[in-house]
C-alpha cells in the first residue's frame, strides 16, 4: 500500500502539472487543478489515501508560489515532473479525529493502511496532539514515518543569568573551541563507519552495473542498498552527536555567543577545508543551539562575521594582522599573552557578544 500510494501521488502530481501547463498554453493563465477530477480516468487513485493526494496538490501550489513569488530573493525553478526513478518516495497524511494514532507504543495506525508495526523512537506526551504523518521510503529500502505533533507551550518563567556565558569559535578540524579552551568534536564516532563505507563502495565498484552503460545486476542493487544503509547510519550518528553536544551546552550556559558564518563561502576551495566544513555540519549545530536555548528562555548571540575575533589579543586589544594566516595556531602578544588561536577567538566572540547583548538591553 505504501508503494502504491507513492506511485499514485507521483501520478497525480504529474497530471496536475501537465494540466497546468496545457491550460497556460490555451488561456495564458495557470488553471486551478485538484486530484478529484482524475479519479474517473484512473480509478485506482480511489484505492489510496485521498489526503495524501490532496497534500500533493498543496505541494504543487507551493512549488508554483516559490517559482513566481516576488518577495523571495532567489526564485526557484519551474516545477518539474517527478520521475519514477529519481523522485523521493514519500507522502503526507493528516490526522482527522484519530485516523492517525500510535497504539501501545508499538504500532501506528494510518488511513487505508491500518496498523503498522513500528519502532517508536520517542514516546509522545499524552497531551500532544497528532497533526500529520509523513511516510517515506529511504534509499536503504526501509520505511520511515515522521509524525508532527502540536502542544501547548507552558509559560517558562526562567530568566537568563548573563554571567553564565560562553563563546564558541568554529574549528574546521573539530566542531568548535569554547572560551574556556574546551574542544567540541565530531569525528571520533564515525571514523569507523567511514572505513566500512569505503570498503562497501569498493565492493560495489566490482559488481556488474557499476559502469555507466552496464545493466545493473541484482548483486549490484543489493550492494547499493548496503552502501546507502551505511550512508544513512553515518548521517544518523552525526545528527545524534550534534544533538547531544547542543543539548549539553544549552543546559549548561544561559548565554552562548557565536560567530555568524557564511557557510557557502566557508565550504569553497579557497578556504582549503571545504570537505571538513560540510562534514561536521556547523550550520546545523548552530540552528539546534538556537532553538534549544530559546526553548529554555536563554540566548544565542550572533557576532558579525567581519568582527576580527581571531586577530585581536583578548587581553590588551591589539590587532595582530599576522593571524590572518590560518596556519598560525598560537597567538603571541607583546603584552605577554600566549594562547591558542581558537580559544583567543572564542573569548573575543564571548566579549563582543556580551557587549551586543547589553547594547540591546
Ligand atoms: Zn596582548
Amino acid at each position: 500500500m505504501f508503494a502504491k500510494t507513492f506511485g499514485c501521488c507521483r501520478k497525480v502530481y504529474n497530471l496536475m502539472l501537465s494540466d497546468k501547463i496545457e491550460g497556460y498554453k490555451a488561456t495564458g493563465k495557470f488553471p486551478a487543478v485538484t486530484p478529484a477530477k482524475y479519479k474517473k480516468d484512473y480509478p485506482y487513485l480511489k484505492e489510496v489515501d485521498s489526503l495524501a493526494l490532496a497534500n500533493k496538490q498543496l505541494d504543487l501550489q507551493e512549488a508554483f508560489r516559490n517559482r513566481f513569488s516576488k518577495s523571495r530573493k532567489e526564485k526557484n525553478g519551474f516545477p518539474k515532473f517527478k520521475s519514477a526513478k529519481h523522485s523521493r518516495k514519500s507522502y503526507t497524511t493528516n490526522n482527522q479525529h484519530g485516523t492517525v494514532t500510535i497504539i501501545d507504543n508499538r504500532y501506528i495506525k494510518l488511513p487505508k493502511v491500518g496498523k503498522v508495526r513500528a519502532v517508536i523512537h520517542r514516546i509522545p506526551d499524552n497531551a500532544w496532539i497528532i497533526k500529520s504523518a509523513t511516510i517515506s521510503q529511504e534509499s536503504d529500502g526501509k520505511h520511515y514515518i515522521s509524525i508532527l505533533f502540536e502542544f501547548e507551550n507552558a509559560a517558562n518563567p526562567y530568566v537568563a543569568d548573563k554571567t553564565n556565558a560562553v563563546g564558541l569559535d568554529y574549528a574546521s578540524d573539530g566542531l568548535y573551541v569554547d572560551s574556556n579552551g574546551k574542544v567540541g568534536t565530531n569525528h571520533k564516532y564515525y571514523r569507523e563507519s567511514h572505513d566500512k563505507l569505503a570498503k562497501a563502495q569498493r565492493k560495489l565498484s566490482h559488481k556488474q552495473g557499476s559502469k555507466k552503460h552496464e545493466v545493473k545486476s541484482n548483486n549490484y542493487i543489493k550492494q547499493l542498498r548496503k552502501v546507502n544503509k551505511i550512508h544513512r547510519h553515518i548521517a544518523n550518528q552525526r545528527l545524534d552527536n550534534l544533538h547531544k553536544i547542543s543539548t549539553e551546552i544549552a543546559n549548561q550556559y544561559d548565554i552562548v555567543c557565536v560567530e555568524s558564518l557564511n557557510m557557502k563561502s566557508m565550504s569553497n576551495k579557497g578556504f582549503g577545508n571545504g570537505k571538513a566544513t560540510l562534514d561536521n555540519g556547523y550550520g546545523m549545530f548552530l540552528s539546534m543551539l538556537e532553538y534549544k536555548l530559546s526553548d529554555r528562555n536563554k540566548y544565542l548571540v550572533k557576532v558579525d562575521k567581519w568582527f576580527p575575533s581571531s586577530r585581536l589579543c583578548h587581553r590588551c586589544g591589539i590587532l595582530h594582522p599576522e593571524m590572518k594566516d590560518l596556519t598560525i595556531r598560537k597567538m603571541q602578544c607583546d603584552c605577554g599573552l600566549t594562547i591558542s588561536r581558537d580559544q583567543n577567538a572564542a573569548i573575543n566572540i564571548l566579549n563582543e557578544g556580551l557587549r551586543l547583548l547589553t547594547e540591546v538591553a
